[in-house]
């Protein structure tokens, strides 16, 4: 994972690699996904063109990725995609493209959303589990 940074930049390259194990491990993915990946290791949902086929309806992981908040403000219930706080994925193709993270209003304003989705699902969660966290719509 990389601080996300003023300079930072990112645009999607629709590569599928973030919807393909090796990069999470099939069984995490599986676990996480809440459904079967292909033969080849592509997930159920993920069509020849690398789009998914579940897109309205895909699991809170995938809305996120490849941003992720800082595991100290998930703990405290308090999901933070703020400066100095927002991670992304080194592995992601995106990174380095497009406009800048926090110049994106977009992509801030969809974040911003995901943050409030995430602490209201920790105030309902009992045990904490991944697939409770981000196995949802
Ligand atoms: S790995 Fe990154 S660039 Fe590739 S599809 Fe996933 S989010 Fe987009
Ligand atoms: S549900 Fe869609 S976005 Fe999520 S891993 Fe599968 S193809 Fe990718």
């Amino acid at each position: 994972m990389h601080l996300v940074s003023e300079e930072t930049r990112w645009e999607c390259q629709r590569c599928g690699n973030c919807c393909t194990v090796p990069e999470w491990g099939r069984e995490n993915m599986k676990m996480l996904l809440g459904h079967e990946l292909q033969p080849n290791g592509r997930c159920f949902y993920l069509n020849e063109k690398n789009m998914c086929r579940n897109y309205s309806e895909r699991p809170l992981i995938c809305r996120m990725h490849p941003f992720h908040p800082d595991k100290e403000s998930l703990k405290i219930g308090k999901p933070d995609f703020s400066a100095g706080k927002l991670l992304i994925s080194k592995s992601c193709k995106g990174l380095g493209c497009g406009e800048k993270v926090f110049r994106n209003r977009q992509l801030m304003k969809k974040l911003g959303r995901i943050a409030e989705e995430l602490s209201a699902k920790i105030k309902t969660m009992k045990s904490g589990t991944l697939q409770e966290l981000f196995y949802t719509r």
